[in-house]
């Protein structure tokens, strides 16, 4: 990294301070930290006013999937914005929002077969959980008002999808506004008892999700989770089981599954989907971020016939489901997804990605043997480090000391954007990235693991 800033990038970090709040920010930060004014990207690579490049192993928050400025979701963009940018989804309708919905019901189980759109993750999120608690309702489980969620979850910021999440550093502050939710001990496997595998741990975990639900399932709307890989809480990993014998105790007590795919969906895990390895049929699928290669805010919930026809009643029933969004599939946002899809089944991008993620698993052994590291742990495209003060014990390092930062620190002097979450360095990267990029970014992370645990 250039030691001096141009005055172009000075002029905007003085200008942005004065007036711009950051998202998961302390300000005060930022009188170490300096902000870095990104000036284009193309590809994996971030530039910004100084002539300094980094490669976007994190997919600015997951989100982006074919790379930045990737010419053919522009070009499909610009041909959008031609014919129209935006109508009301109420009463009326465009062609980008239903080709959408049906690409992506085909891209569903089965028994998945209507396709409500919000705005982004969380509000995805509170969708969810009104429809299904509106459904219960509607079928005359009057008792029905409370959900279950996994310990370490996160489903999002806003007061719905925050309550359902279980991240003390996000939710604590707020407590008292929470709405009650059921809170589970997640089958996390970094967790588990040496003797155990993955699966058996998980197995084992699931009995305390059952005690539960045989419990407390006429209170119960709906079960929660993200599939597969808890990815805010730290990117920790469960076994694909625990879904299998989640939709079992669902169905037996009737209650829902929501799957937040918001993170894990559109080729992350290894699969389109994340349920897909469990070989189950959520009631109700949340779908963000990756939906529009990482251009737009759009987010869609997918469900089945029987919760759709639970709403469909004369007006005067007010049996239905009147959530709505300014921005509701907005068509700009829709072509952006409907591109990404396109890229997805042209370029065979889930197939491609297990070259991909093979060759990543194969360049990930110094760092596995590293002393400061605990666990080295992958579901398909989305990797992450454990960094702990003793790795026999796997005794972490105390939160204060901020190791993270260290990391992070020295991948943006190394030209690699990694934001680690806590003491965990996670990588996960635009699909479009090279193996040449894909050695540039671990050789980095083992430098930082050096700096941030010295
Ligand atoms: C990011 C995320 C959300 C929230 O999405 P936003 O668009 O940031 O509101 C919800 N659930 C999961 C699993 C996420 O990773």
């Amino acid at each position: 990294m250039s030691k001096k800033k141009s005055k172009a990038s000075r002029n905007l970090i003085d200008r942005d301070l004065k007036v711009v709040w950051h998202p998961c920010t302390q300000m005060k930060d930022h009188e170490k930290i300096p902000l870095i004014p990104i000036k284009e990207g193309k590809g994996v690579w971030l530039k910004d006013y100084d002539g300094n490049q980094y490669i976007d192993a994190i997919s600015s928050w997951w989100v982006n999937i074919f790379g930045h400025s990737n010419p053919y979701i522009n070009k499909q963009i610009i041909k959008q914005l031609g014919n129209l940018e935006h109508v009301l989804l109420a009463g009326f309708t465009h062609e980008p929002a239903v080709n959408l919905a049906e690409r992506l019901i085909k891209l569903s189980p089965q028994k998945i077969k209507k396709c409500f759109f919000t705005d982004n993750g969380s509000s995805a999120v509170d969708a969810a959980m009104k429809m299904s608690y509106h459904y219960w309702k509607n079928k005359g489980f009057k008792k029905k008002s409370k959900f279950i969620s996994l310990s370490n979850s996160y489903h999002g910021e806003t007061l719905g999808s925050l309550s359902v999440s279980n991240i003390d550093l996000y939710k604590k502050t707020y407590e008292e506004l929470m709405i009650d939710t059921i809170i589970v001990e997640s089958p996390d496997c970094y967790l588990k008892d040496e003797n155990h595998t993955d699966k058996e741990h998980t197995e084992i975990m699931f009995d305390k999700m059952l005690k539960v639900i045989e419990k407390k399932h006429k209170e119960v709307c709906a079960v929660i989770v993200e599939p597969l890989v808890q990815c805010a809480g730290y990117m920790r990993m469960y076994h694909p089981i625990y879904l299998k014998l989640l939709r079992e105790a669902c169905n037996k007590y009737h209650i829902h599954l929501i799957a937040d795919e918001i993170a894990v969906g559109f080729g992350r895990t290894g699969t389109m989907f994340a349920y897909e390895q469990s070989k189950i049929t959520p009631d109700i699928i949340c779908l963000s971020k990756g939906i529009t290669g990482g251009y737009m805010t759009l987010s869609t919930i997918l469900t089945t016939n029987d919760i759709y026809n639970a709403f469909y009643d004369e007006y005067t029933k007010l049996n239905a489901f009147l959530h709505s969004h300014s921005y509701t599939a907005n068509p700009i946002a829709c072509s952006a997804a409907n591109a990404t899809l396109d890229i997805f089944e042209k370029e065979k991008t889930i197939l491609k990605n297990k070259e991909l993620s093979n060759y990543i698993t194969k360049s990930l052994k110094n760092i596995v043997n590293h002393n400061h590291v605990g666990d080295v742990r992958q579901h398909g495209m989305i990797v992450a480090i454990e960094m702990v003060k003793d790795k026999l014990n796997k005794k972490p390092y105390s939160w204060k000391e901020r190791r993270g930062i260290k990391a992070y620190e020295y991948g943006l002097k190394n030209n690699v954007l990694i934001r680690p979450l806590g003491n965990v360095i996670y990588f996960m990267p635009p699909y479009v990235i090279k193996k040449k990029e894909i050695d540039k970014v671990i050789t980095t992370i083992e430098g930082a693991i050096d700096i941030a645990t010295k």
